[in-house]
């Protein structure tokens, strides 16, 4: 996820550029870039770290075109510094591009053009972009008002992945052309001027006029027009959007809150941490790691340690690494973990996992396991992280940046990549089992069903309404719902400052049913065939001491004794974390609303804890 703005008028595009740049650095900070028309042909400008910094290069104050293009980077493919900025330029600096997203198959199309003899200077996946559109332009003899589209057209037809793409080029000093598929982009109509962003508000000052692009759709634009074209270049007509919020409720896309625009990005975050790490029947790839057969056949143990939230992902994912891979597998808490002298050693693999990379009790446990001679793996969102320079590998969930302290979808997507390391391991490891090929289906799936489980939100909310007011909830699930009870009730305390406990269902009789009273409200998580009856006896107990129950399920069950059922898809119980937990994120944002209190950011908590 990055921030991209355009502008193509009659003032001064530079200053321009930069201040939407600035409204859009909640999307990204690694390095910031812009590229202009000028006289004597495309200018780029940019470098590593804050938009700010833009001002301090020399010459950008004497940038007078009028057209341009800009960027804020929140790097996905190679690390952020000054050659990985966008905008990125083609060999012969005819073309100028900056892009939002992954490009999937850019090693692919890198060996493809380098054969053609094009070189790259940067690690990134974007450099393809620009050099395949002058691929196409070169080879295009036609010399008329469209070969800049063509060549453009071509490409995207080549690319496979997710990208909001702004173009410019030296031989068409009055256009641009822009085009997304599955990252945003609007464009907004000014007086003989167009504006390009990535979100409404970093534009909402000099137009509410607006074209709402869909995905494979090109603008062709000059300063006075904007003419539009489906993936074949046929012409189309595109009306104008009013927009009428004002500025806040703007930056978060209409959401209320970031928690809940994050809730709701949660399909999308989900679609790119998937990637195109495998599709169908192909094999799991991670380009960033390189482990042998032997090497995990020599392992005799895998450690999973993380703080918070991260630390049920790993739960979470436990028992697929144990299923599927037959490596015991241990998941602990990193404060404690690290002070407990675990037995680590060169036959162990630690992974660590932080959304923000950051987190200071994770990053002690990696440096102890290092000093043990395990190997060491992190799972972050932030390229380029403190986490990510100590390890020895380290993946990444691309779930863009995460606001909201209460993680969510940064949560689905560590839940996602972990399972699809768990069949990574086992396909190195020789094992080929049904298993494999059901969850690898069931992953691919997860996308539309998240956005399936999100349509219970109106539900969600009603049973929130009725118990917004109590001073104990209770979170019971068995197996894999058991972790899920851990986060559901995590989030619930988070945000709404009611106190919850969680337990495995089986547990209750144990001691905890003692706080069952009447009218108590309970919650029960039942997503795996095998438990599920075992689950409802246990709700049985607390109903017959008066509880009040809401229960989350994807099995077949007699739902006349529960006070609301939430119905979600169902789906390889593996990955049902990622589709059960999206009802009780809702239920926590909807309580905190109806209480009133700052869901983005709640009394006592930072977004990522950087002290012990
Ligand atoms: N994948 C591109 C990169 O890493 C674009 C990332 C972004 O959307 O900021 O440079």
């Amino acid at each position: 996820m990055c921030g991209i703005v355009g502008y193509i008028g009659t003032k001064k595009a530079s200053p321009i550029l930069i201040n939407g740049l600035i409204r859009l650095e909640y999307r990204g900070y690694d390095s910031a870039g812009i590229s202009t028309i000028e006289n004597d042909g495309l200018s780029v400008m940019k470098d590593k770290g804050r938009v700010k910094n833009l001002y301090n290069l020399e010459g950008i104050d004497d940038l007078e075109g009028t057209v341009g293009i800009a960027h804020t980077r929140w790097a996905t493919h190679g690390k952020p510094s000054k050659e990985n900025s966008h905008p990125h330029m083609d060999n012969s600096k005819t073309f100028s591009c900056v892009h939002n997203g992954i490009i999937e198959n850019y090693n692919e199309l890198r060996n493809f053009l380098t054969d053609n003899g094009y070189t790259f200077y940067s690690q990134t996946d974007t450099e393809v972009v620009p050099n395949l559109i002058h691929y196409y332009y070169s080879k295009d003899t036609k010399n008329d008002d469209l070969k800049f589209l063509r060549a453009v057209k071509s490409a995207c037809n080549d690319l496979k992945g997710s990208f909001a793409l702004e173009i410019i080029c030296k031989e068409y000093p009055d256009n641009m052309i822009v085009v997304r598929k599955d990252s945003p982009l609007v464009i907004g109509k000014g007086e003989d001027e167009n504006y390009i962003s990535s979100d409404i508000p970093a534009i909402l000052s000099f137009t509410r006029d607006f074209y709402l692009l869909n995905d494979l759709e090109f603008a062709l634009l000059s300063r006075n027009e904007a003419k539009f074209f489906d993936k074949d270049l046929n012409p189309i007509k595109k009306a104008i959007k009013n927009i009428e919020w004002d500025a806040s409720s703007a930056e978060k896309d209409g959401f209320e809150d970031y928690m809940l625009k994050e809730i709701y990005e949660q399909p999308n975050a989900i679609r790119e941490t998937i990637g195109a790490k495998f599709n169908g029947n192909s094999k799991c790839e991670f380009d960033e790691l390189n482990f042998s057969k032997e090497y995990l056949q020599s392992l005799n143990k895998i450690y999973i340690v993380a703080c918070g939230t991260a630390m049920h992902a790993g739960l979470s994912a436990r028992s697929t690494i144990e299923k599927l891979c037959k490596i015991p597998t241990e998941v602990d808490i990193a404060s404690e973990f690290r002070y407990r002298d675990p037995l680590v050693d060169e036959k162990t693999l630690c992974i660590f996992i932080s959304q923000s990379g950051e987190t200071a009790d994770t990053i002690a446990a990696l440096k102890l396991c290092k000093e043990k001679k395990a190997k060491t793996l992190t799972i972050t969102n932030v390229i380029g992280s403190s986490i990510t320079r100590e390890a020895d590998y380290s993946i990444y969930t691309h779930a863009g940046p995460e606001i909201a302290v209460a993680s969510t979808k940064a949560y689905t997507s560590q839940v996602v990549l972990l399972n699809i390391l768990a069949i990574y391991f086992a396909e190195i490891l020789g094992i080929n089992s049904n298993m494999i090929l059901e969850l690898k289906k069931s992953i691919l799936e997860l996308p539309k069903k998240i956005e399936e489980t999100l349509k219970v939100s109106e539900k969600v909310k009603d049973f929130a309404k009725k118990v917004y007011n109590e001073k104990d909830i209770f979170f019971l699930g068995r197996g894999i719902d058991e972790v899920v009870a851990r986060e559901g009730s995590l989030k619930l305390k988070e945000i709404s400052y009611i106190h919850s406990e969680s337990y495995a269902a089986g547990e209750l009789k144990h001691g905890p049913i003692a706080l069952i009273e009447k009218d108590i409200t309970v919650i029960g998580i039942m997503t795996d065939s095998k438990l599920v009856e075992k689950t409802v006896s246990n709700l049985q107990e607390v109903i017959t001491r008066g509880a009040k129950t809401m229960v989350i399920t994807n099995q077949d069950i007699d739902s006349s004794s529960f006070e609301f059922v939430i119905n979600i898809p169902s789906t390889h119980t593996f990955v049902s974390p990622i589709l059960s937990i999206i009802p009780l994120q809702l239920f926590s944002y909807y309580i905190a609303k109806e209480k009133g209190l700052d869901v983005d950011k709640p009394r006592n908590l930072a977004k990522s804890v950087t002290v012990e």
